[in-house]
């Protein structure tokens, strides 16, 4: 049976065997979203909760092909870009996305894990950049703005700066994430679009400090936003919203709180 009103994304990311973040954690949110979701391995990970100890990536032939094969059989409504470990690999989305751009790409600016582990070889960056200006929404958080930027992030008016730096890059919006900031009680994402810049704040959870692959999570429920037919602000401030509820509900496993997809939004 055909179903038109059936929205779908793709996910481009890393694979993370422990759940809770990479490609695995991108499709529980599709699903949980009501959207279906692609996947195209970019990286295999070994990781539990108390970090990430190896990775592979996967050959640009074989992320090519994956990728290709999604296309030419599926519509793809949105795409999330996440961890890409090497520069073939950046290369590889550059060529595709030059030969046929998709509107919809959140790109989740993955560089390094939060147990320390880079996700990106450094000398991926420039490339990195240039994948910047294929993009929807580019979702950093102030220690990725700062190396993408060059710029110290140490307050509110740091964050509004490195956006208006970070949206030179050439995506239409930059979200830039305020859990790694010294804030109190009260976090603090910047969405700017280039006219309008809004100051999203949430309360600051418990669980924040020790929750693995919220980012994640927060860029592959844009995605489904935008699949879904929201437009940029809307899909950005309906996925933060998701993901508070979804740290709301994290669970702890193991060393570490993973977010268990229990309530349908
Ligand atoms: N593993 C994969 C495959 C990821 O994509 C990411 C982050 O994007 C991580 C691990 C790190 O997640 P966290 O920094 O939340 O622990």
């Amino acid at each position: 049976m055909k179903n038109k009103k059936i929205k779908t994304c793709l996910t481009i990311a890393g694979s993370d065997n422990s759940g809770g973040a990479g490609l695995q954690a991108d499709l529980k949110v599709f699903s949980l979203l009501g959207v279906f979701g692609f996947s195209a391995i970019t990286s295999i990970t070994v990781q539990n909760s108390k970090g990430v100890k190896a990775s592979i990536p996967v050959s640009p032939n074989i992320l090519e092909s994956q990728i290709n094969a999604i296309f030419e059989d599926f519509k793809i409504n949105a795409i999330k870009i996440g961890m890409l470990q090497t520069k073939e690999n950046v290369e590889v989305l550059l060529n595709i996305f030059k030969n046929y751009r998709p509107k919809n790409i959140v790109l989740d600016t993955v560089l390094k894990s939060s147990s320390g582990k880079y996700l990106l070889d450094k000398n991926a960056i420039e490339s990195f950049k240039k994948l910047i200006k294929f993009t929807a929404i580019i979702t950093p958080n102030t220690e990725e703005a700062k190396v993408l930027t060059g710029i110290e992030i140490s307050s509110l008016d740091d964050m509004k700066f490195a956006c208006e730096k970070l949206l030179k890059l050439g995506a239409k919006v930059v979200y830039l994430k305020g859990g790694h900031m010294d804030f109190k009680e009260t976090i603090v994402d910047i969405f700017f679009d280039g006219s309008k810049m809004i100051e999203v704040k949430y309360e600051k959870l418990p669980v924040k400090e020790n929750i693995h692959g919220t980012g994640c999570v927060l860029s592959s429920a844009i995605a489904s936003f935008l699949a879904k037919g929201e437009n940029l602000e809307n899909a950005c401030l309906k996925g933060r919203m998701f993901l508070q509820n979804q740290i709301r509900n994290a669970i702890k496993l193991g060393s570490r709180y993973l977010y268990m997809p229990l309530t349908q939004q």
